[in-house]
């Protein structure tokens, strides 16, 4: 066994990550060095897998990562796999009527001052009768990825759609190449406190890395597909949000690698630590390289950051008239910013790249917007005077395998990343 690892991570070694052609791609591991998956023990996944399943489907899918134990294990999906099934109705609870929710929490009845909480917890409302329909849609979206695990797409058009990939509270899993298109929820919840007017809020980002370790997400297509907000009725005045986040790394989750995906057509799109108040867990933690990815015709959050010593060097941003910002800089984040390219829309600044949530310090550094070298910073700086950030993060990254320059990284990325590109 050891001469087998010996020669797998030997392998990853010499020939890096992106440039692997001949190879069996499901037995490759994340190249030391290459971001902060490579930390500690490192990354392998199932490489050395006696256990490698083939699944079209996603009840396969599902069985074979519900086999028993954590030995490494490899599943190759073919085709395009459907978790959502074809109807919402499917999950629909008796007597859940969305007709009858709407006309019973309607503002003009309902009012803006009170949560639903407490009609979630009384049987018979609409609100209980939504919350038993979304559990059931979560129990069956939803899928959990052991151990030692790779998941990998093999020929053109591999992916899942409507699935929710849950890697929780485990270690070493490599998810390559699939397109992964948002899960809809079926049963967005109406908060009448959120805001000043109300917000429809939905469950289920299409992978989510929670209290997980060593996690690399490489050539992978996160994508709102057939279903992009713009296609989304409004109830109350208010978009009927059937989308959370693309990827969410939360709740102590670290030594996290994405390269070379797409992240593409979404609003909330990459949110790493998902409140202020997780210091217990998330302190010193949420660790995560994002490196050659693609962020394209994003609202938001490319990522959002709170905590965490994130590093992100070579990443090409372009934007549409949607773009809201790219880095939020959250309570104690420590982000680092480097060499990544912004394509940017006529009429949206480079003052708009990042985003102060916090006061944290931020490094950003050899940056291009539209091909101009451009202090973030102080770009956002000068847009935002009476709150500024200040420059800084207190870090040096050291897990970079291949860092190019800024002036390559829109045409490198856009030629490399995807989970089309997984050669
Ligand atoms: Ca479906
Ligand atoms: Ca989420």
């Amino acid at each position: 066994m050891g001469c087998t690892a010996l020669v797998l991570a030997t392998t990853a070694l010499a020939t890096g990550t992106a440039q692997a052609h001949g190879r069996d791609t499901a037995r490759q591991t994340l190249a030391r060095g290459d971001g902060w998956a490579s930390a500690t023990t490192g990354t392998t996944g199932g490489a050395a897998a006696e256990r490698v399943f083939t699944v079209t489907t996603w009840a396969g899918f599902k069985a074979a990562l519900a086999e028993a134990g954590t030995a490494p294990r490899i599943i190759k999906v073919r085709g395009t796999l459907d978790a959502d099934g074809a109807d919402c109705s499917d999950f629909a609870a008796d007597g859940y009527d969305f007709a009858r929710y709407l006309a019973d929490y309607d503002p003009a009845v309902w009012g803006y001052d009170t949560d639903l909480e407490a009609e979630k917890a009384t049987a018979g409302t609409q609100e209980y009768l939504r919350d038993r329909s979304a559990a059931a849609q979560a129990k069956a979206v939803k899928a959990a990825v052991p151990a030692n695990t790779t998941i990998i797409g093999v020929g053109r058009g591999a992916g899942i759609t409507g699935g929710s990939l849950q890697i929780n509270g485990v270690d070493n899993v490599i998810v390559r190449g699939l397109t992964l298109e948002s899960p809809l929820d079926c049963f967005p919840q109406w908060d009448p406190t959120d805001g000043d007017t109300g917000n429809w809020n939905s469950e289920y980002d299409a992978a989510v890395v929670y209290n997980a370790t060593h996690v690399w997400l490489d050539h992978n297509t996160f994508t709102d597909g057939d279903h992009p907000d713009s296609t989304l009725p409004a109830y109350y005045g208010r978009l009927y949000q059937q989308h959370d986040g693309e990827l969410d790394v939360v709740k102590g989750a670290d030594h996290v690698t994405a390269s070379w995906n797409v992240f593409e057509d979404h609003d909330k799109t990459l949110m790493i630590g998902n409140s202020d108040g997780a210091g217990a867990t998330d302190e010193g933690k949420l660790r995560v390289t994002l490196h050659h990815n693609l962020f394209r015709n994003l609202v938001e959050r490319a990522p959002r950051v709170r905590f965490g010593q994130v590093d992100a060097y070579n990443n090409s941003y372009v934007a549409n008239g949607d773009f809201g910002y790219a880095f939020g800089i959250g309570f104690r984040s420590q982000l680092v910013a480097e060499k990544n390219a912004f394509t940017l829309p006529r009429g949206i600044g480079a003052g708009t790249v990042l985003h102060r949530w916090n006061d944290s310090p931020v490094t950003a550094e050899g940056n291009l917007v539209n091909g101009v070298p451009t202090d973030l910073v102080a770009a956002y700086n000068a847009a935002n005077p009476a709150a500024p950030l200040s420059s800084g993060a207190g870090w040096k990254p050291v897990l970079r395998t291949q860092v190019d320059p800024a002036r390559v990284v829109t045409r490198v990325v856009a030629r490399g990343a995807g989970a089309q590109q997984l050669r």
